[in-house]
């Protein structure tokens, strides 16, 4: 049933899951796979979408890997994130909103992987600790530790895939006079709780998507003001009176915070909101990746193949729109690299000239439509490579660019809005509560009529 080729899946987040997916549904089709490992650390599966309370360290000194936080509801429509086989309607047997909370998503995810019975795959409470290749072997190792047994292994491996996800390691520039600061500092990364700030003045560094949503949840419980400080440019939303946009921090002195337009403001607390690193601890130098947040990843073919060693695969690494969709496609690809199916260019030369070609691309994105159509070209070039089934991207797009403008116009109401399925052709329905009134995010107040 299985080959004497053995891969080794890292992470077992919604990029592992469609890669599991991807190798089961090739099992049951009747083609012999490969041996697959998946190792996950956390001790269940759904990466980022599995709240924790903790920040820092979890209950094995590892770092703690989920950025989300309590009451968290999706801030782009669902219709843009679901799984081409598997629909919100299948799962749900029912039509729902389209942002739903973090724990219908959660759920949604758990359903995907059920459905597709790939938890066989799984060794949870296993964190991968170093992976290197061997020249003289051709294998990976790849040293794991059973963190329940406080154990550790190495295994060797014919093909490494990396899916840990990318939105876990927070970058934290230095202000001038940080130290002096006499209230609260974080990242977004342990952001838990908008309740904690209530009566608070509270200083978001920052305006990409994690600052808006953090500022929205901080206005919805009751912060006394919300005051975002951007390096380029404001967002120009029409904001609530209690949040508002100015120029970047340049000074910090006690409780008072200074900005570039020679304002100043005293505050209780500072959130950094200022995105994350592509953090790879554990994989040699050789086979690292150096990346920020951008569309195609530098020593990527195919932005998931690595250059220097073709055997190493990385899901999920780019920006992220379509996230489940892109991590679906990517997952296909890779099996069919791995089954042989799908021949790589004969030279490192060739992999490099088509690499160039995406790079020219990227650099001529300038906005949000630019980036939209960056990534259906992308999926266009993975999907014809294999059997995946086509999907219609346009309608995918045209309802993220939808919900883009209407984040302009009202930026309290846009989670109100209902959009149709592009896989089913469903209607979303309204939430039960207004969104901003709506404190309980628990799936059976979510789905109770
Ligand atoms: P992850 O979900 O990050 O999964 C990676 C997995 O790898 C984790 O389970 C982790 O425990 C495991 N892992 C890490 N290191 C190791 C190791 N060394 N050994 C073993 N296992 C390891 N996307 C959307 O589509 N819609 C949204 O509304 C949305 N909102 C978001 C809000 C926030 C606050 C954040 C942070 C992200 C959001 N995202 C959203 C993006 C989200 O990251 C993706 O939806 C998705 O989770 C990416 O899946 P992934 O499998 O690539 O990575």
């Amino acid at each position: 049933m299985y080959s004497s080729t053995r891969v080794a899946i890292c992470g077992a987040g919604p990029s592992a899951l469609s890669q599991l997916h991807a190798f089961e549904s090739a099992r049951k089709s009747g083609l012999q796979i490969p041996e697959i490992v998946c190792f996950e650390k956390q001790n269940d599966l759904g990466g980022q979408w599995n709240y924790t309370w903790r920040t820092g360290f979890d209950e094995y000194s590892e770092p703690v890997h989920s950025s989300m936080y309590k009451n968290l509801w999706t801030n782009l429509p669902k219709e843009c994130s679901e799984f081409v086989d598997y629909s919100f309607d299948k799962h749900f047997g029912q039509p729902i909103t389209s942002f739903p909370p973090r724990t219908v998503f959660s759920d949604y995810i758990r359903g995907y992987a059920e459905q597709n019975n790939v938890r066989q795959y799984i060794q949870f409470n296993i964190v991968v600790q170093w992976i290197s290749y061997s020249e003289d072997k051709k294998k990976f190792n790849v040293l794991v530790k059973d963190l329940r047994k406080d154990e550790t292994r190495s295994e060797e491996f014919d093909y490494v895939i990396v899916a840990t996800g990318h939105f876990s390691m927070p970058n934290i520039p230095y202000f001038n006079g940080i130290e002096t600061f006499l209230g609260r500092i974080l990242h977004s990364h342990d952001f838990r709780s908008a309740q904690d700030f209530a009566d608070k003045h509270v200083l978001l560094i920052g305006n990409g998507f994690s600052a808006e949503d953090i500022a929205l949840q901080l206005y919805k419980y009751g912060a006394k003001s919300v005051t975002l400080s951007y390096r380029t440019k404001p967002k120009g939303f029409k904001w609530p009176n209690e949040v508002k946009e100015v120029p970047l921090l340049v000074k910090i002195d006690k409780e008072t915070v200074y900005f570039k337009d020679d304002s100043s403001q005293d505050v209780h607390a500072i959130i950094f909101c200022t995105g994350y690193l592509h953090y790879f601890p554990f994989l040699d130098n050789n086979l690292r990746l150096k990346s920020t947040n951008c569309l195609y990843p530098p020593g990527l073919y195919k932005s998931m193949i690595w250059l220097n060693q073709p055997r190493l695969i990385y899901l999920g690494m780019q920006m992220q729109a379509f996230s489940f969709n892109v991590g679906n496609i990517q997952a296909w690809y890779a099996r069919d690299v791995i089954l042989g199916k799908i021949t790589l260019p004969s030279t490192k030369d060739k992999m490099q000239f088509d690499m160039k070609l995406w790079q020219v691309k990227e650099e001529a994105v300038q906005n949000f439509p630019d980036k939209a159509n960056f990534l259906k070209e992308y999926i266009l070039d993975l999907i014809d490579a294999t059997d995946y089934p086509r999907f219609d991207i346009d309608g995918m797009i045209k309802i993220l660019l939808e919900c883009l403008k209407s984040r302009f116009e009202n930026l309290i109401t846009y989670r109100e809005k209902t959009y149709a399925s592009t896989l089913t052709d469903t209607t979303a329905i309204q939430h039960h509560t207004p969104w901003l009134r709506e404190m309980d995010d628990r799936l059976e107040n979510f789905i109770r009529k």
